[in-house]
């Protein structure tokens, strides 16, 4: 069994509420909500960050943005607007290394970020 929390929800052994899932890619609610709509997106196999990409996962990269963006249409949140990040590492505030993308709508967002 994986110690990666997300490769858990992705083989079903730990619990998440599901949004939207495919070959490549899960998404499901974030268990610590920062907005109404906050959903994390993220690619079935196991990339720790960013950092850990190479030009062979452009595709799959394309695919999780176009994921986020299929989700903020189904919520509704394409008018308004929404915000997509994934934060990379100890000072990008990232808290799991299984690559993922934050989908935070609902309210306005602030910037810059904390
Ligand atoms: P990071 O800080 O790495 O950018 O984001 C990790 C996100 O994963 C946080 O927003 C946190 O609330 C969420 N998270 C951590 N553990 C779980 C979990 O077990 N289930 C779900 N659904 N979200 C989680
Ligand atoms: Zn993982």
């Amino acid at each position: 069994m994986s110690t990666c929390i997300f490769c858990r929800i992705v083989e079903g052994s730990i619990p998440a509420k599901l949004v939207r899932q495919d070959e490549l890619s899960l998404a499901f609610e974030d268990i610590n909500p920062q907005a109404p709509t906050h959903i994390l997106v993220i690619p079935k196999r196991h990339i720790r960050s960013v950092q850990e990409l190479d030009e062979k996962d452009a595709g799959l990269l394309g695919h999780l943005i176009l994921a986020c963006k299929e989700i903020a249409k189904e919520r509704g949140l394409a008018e308004s607007g929404y915000r997509v990040v994934t934060n990379v590492g100890s000072y990008g505030g990232q808290t799991v290394f299984h690559l993922h993308f934050h989908l935070l709508g609902g309210r306005h967002m602030t910037w810059p970020p904390g």
